[in-house]
């Protein structure tokens, strides 16, 4: 374990040796839902924290107790036995995290090493782009990333910075570089703003004309708008208005008429296709017997293992680690497994 400057967290490195597999827990390793995108998460940090952050991430975080690192040659032989038992073909390896997969130290190596399994067709990361650089961008163009979704909350700089809530976010800093990734890439841009009505309201529209205008989505949609939505233990601006599905949906269709652009997307837009899925390994209430590991990735939160997947047990801060215990399953939906010693 190591403490990161930044988070004052320590760092959890899961390498083969950890024993610890790569499916089960949210905050890192792979997740499949059963279409031709496989979720690649190598690390958890973030440098930012956002208000609205769904993950409570960043320096700020109230709920996280660890961060995770994933070893590279690890995530690397795993992601190629996924993609051969999803069918070896048209698959896309997204690389998206709780966190910011630009603090994955290796995240290069990650592009290039996706980019040559057979069967990987696209490569996308899901960033709010303040650890690129001009640099950064050219090997993970050269490296084979196919699209960038960057979000972008606001345009206005004193805003921005409010919404990530760090001294470190410069809006005009992340401008350039989504400029030099339209421009001077092979990269698709993707804007993804997260709409935080009525905070950022009327930076909506500046947003979308921006995207157009420095030649965002050439492959893929330009933009994709974000709803706020309220999570457990994402966090939760004041004075946030809960948008109903028909307004957003409402507002999408003006905004496309006036600016005439398609921002109301489907899965047919990132070509998104059903594949088959890992097999759940447990059934919901289900008791398991399993080993504890390592701390779980929020306050009070264990990770056991049972089956070659990883449990992450609520309530159990108290639990040792290396210890045996009898876990109830609460969720297990898409291999993603919470559960509490019974
Ligand atoms: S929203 Fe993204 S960039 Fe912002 S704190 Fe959360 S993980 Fe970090």
């Amino acid at each position: 374990m190591q403490h990161t400057g930044n988070t004052v967290r320590p760092i959890i490195r899961i390498d083969e040796n950890s024993g610890i597999p790569l499916y089960g827990c949210i905050a890192f390793g792979l997740i499949d839902r059963g279409t031709n995108i496989i979720q690649v998460r190598p690390s958890s940090s973030c440098l930012l924290s956002c208000i609205f952050c769904s993950t409570d991430a960043g320096p700020k975080s109230r709920w996280r107790q660890v961060e995770y690192i994933v070893d590279l040659d690890y995530l690397i032989s795993e992601i190629r036995n996924l993609v051969k038992y999803k069918g070896g073909k048209n698959i896309e390896a997204h690389i998206d995290t709780v966190g910011d997969p630009l603090t994955y130290p290796h995240i290069v190596e990650l592009v290039q090493k996706l980019s040559e399994i057979k069967g990987i067709k696209v490569i996308s990361m899901q960033t709010h782009g303040i650890l690129l650089t001009e640099h950064l961008i050219d090997e993970l163009s050269d490296s084979g990333l196919s699209r960038l979704n960057l979000s972008i909350d606001a345009l206005d700089a004193s805003l921005a910075k409010k919404l990530a809530d760090s001294r470190l976010y410069n809006v005009n800093y992340v401008k350039e570089m989504a400029e030099y990734v339209a421009a001077s890439s092979n990269i698709d841009l993707l804007i993804a703003p997260v709409w935080l009505s009525p905070i950022n309201d009327s930076e909506m529209p500046k947003i979308i004309s921006y995207a157009l205008a420095i030649g965002a989505g050439k492959r893929w949609p330009p933009l994709g708008i974000q709803k706020y939505e309220v999570h457990k233990y994402g966090r939760k601006p004041k004075g946030v208005k809960r948008l109903t599905w028909y307004h957003f949906y409402r507002k999408l269709k003006l905004w496309e008429e006036k600016f005439k652009v398609k921002l109301k997307l489907s899965p047919e837009d990132f070509n998104i296709i059903k594949l088959p899925k890992l097999p759940i390994m447990f059934k919901r209430f289900e008791k398991v017997k399993a080993r504890t590991i390592a701390p779980g990735w929020l306050k009070g939160q264990k990770l056991a293992i049972a089956k070659s997947r990883v449990i992450t047990l609520v309530n159990a801060g108290e639990i040792p680690l290396e210890h045996k215990v009898t876990v109830r399953l609460l969720r297990v939906k898409d291999n993603i497994y919470i559960g509490e010693a019974v």
